[in-house]
């Protein structure tokens, strides 16, 4: 006999502190999946059949992704399957990215799940060290360049991988800081965005986020349990204070308070979806109305779109010209 809550055979290896729950290893598992499960089915973000984009960097979050999707994949009968492919995207950050990559695909081979790669240096005629080789006053941060770029490259892998649907790793806690980072920021139009039940037309493909109730150290946890190698160690690039700051206050907030952070989830989603009903209300297609860009006439929510604004400050700034 062990002392697991759910099995009562096997000895407890992790305690749910907001639930009470005192978990063997492989019940916590178990329980992880059930939790993807049904966040996906609670905001309908994957229908039977499609062709799933998982967008998988290399790190923790993303590959756990990959392996719980497929595992749900593997417990469904046959006609019931989904069909997944992994996108990853190689910024170019060199002695950085290469491992990740790396790590992505081992899991996929693994899994027997096809990877398609794209690079920043194909796509945009630059790498990231390349676009961030100028040390200037930079009016904005690595992270947000890079983002801008980021999210297109996926949109062209999943473009380019024919996918119905992308998958991204999001995590709970990933969720909580984006939405006080939107707080924090004064932008209360950017929260309606994170509604997870509609559907953003800004992007060419649906985008959906499985693991948005999973608390990051659970992923992790599951990641660690599930024996898959990632790259733990972070973007040189990364620097993203704010971000840090409200990460830590979560943290001392949820082990004084064990929950705080479902607590918020719970508000954030409910204040989300007001807004976004209300945006739609207003005569909005969807969560975000959009107009093709002058310049590429990819989606863009104003006149020239992101990519095509930080590439010409690219240009400006560089000798990468993409030419
Ligand atoms: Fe890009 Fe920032 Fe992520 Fe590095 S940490 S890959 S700069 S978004
Ligand atoms: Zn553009």
């Amino acid at each position: 006999m062990g002392d697991c809550s759910r099995c009562r055979e096997a000895p407890s290896y992790y305690t749910r502190r907001y639930s009470g729950e005192s978990l063997c290893a492989s019940c916590f598992q178990e329980t992880t999946v059930e939790k993807v499960r049904r966040t996906i089915s609670k905001y309908g973000m994957l229908r039977r059949g499609e062709r799933v984009g998982v967008a998988v960097s290399g790190g923790k979050d993303s590959l756990s992704l990959l392996k719980i999707l497929h595992e749900l994949n593997s417990g469904l009968g046959h006609g019931g399957r989904s069909e997944l492919v992994a996108l990853t995207v190689d910024e170019g950050v060199k002695g950085y990215r290469d491992e990740a990559i790396e790590h992505a695909h081992a899991l996929c081979s693994e899994l027997g799940v096809e990877l398609v790669l794209v690079s920043y240096s194909e796509l945009f005629g630059f790498s990231l060290d390349q676009a961030l080789d100028w040390k200037d006053e930079r009016e904005v941060s690595s992270c947000s360049m890079c983002g801008v770029f980021r999210r297109r490259a996926i949109d062209e892998a999943a473009v380019k991988a024919k996918v119905d649907v992308v998958a991204t790793a999001h995590n709970l806690d990933d969720y909580v800081q984006t939405f006080m980072m939107n707080l924090l920021h004064g932008d209360v139009e950017r929260l309606g965005w994170l509604d997870p039940s509609t559907y953003d037309d800004a992007f060419p493909v649906r985008r959906v986020k499985p693991l948005t109730e999973v608390y990051e150290e659970e992923v992790a946890l599951y990641a660690y349990l599930s024996k898959i190698p990632f790259q733990s160690a972070s973007c040189p690039y990364m620097h993203e204070a704010l971000r840090s700051e409200v990460r830590d206050y979560l943290n001392e907030l949820e082990s004084s308070h064990p929950g705080m952070k479902n607590v918020l989830l719970a508000s954030a989603l409910d204040v989300t979806s007001r807004l976004s009903k209300e945006a739609r209300g207003g005569g909005q297609a969807g969560a975000k109305a959009t107009v093709p860009c002058a310049k590429c006439g990819k989606p863009s929510s104003k006149g020239v779109c992101g990519v095509c604004r930080m590439t010409e400050m690219v240009w400006q700034h560089t000798k990468y010209t993409g030419k």
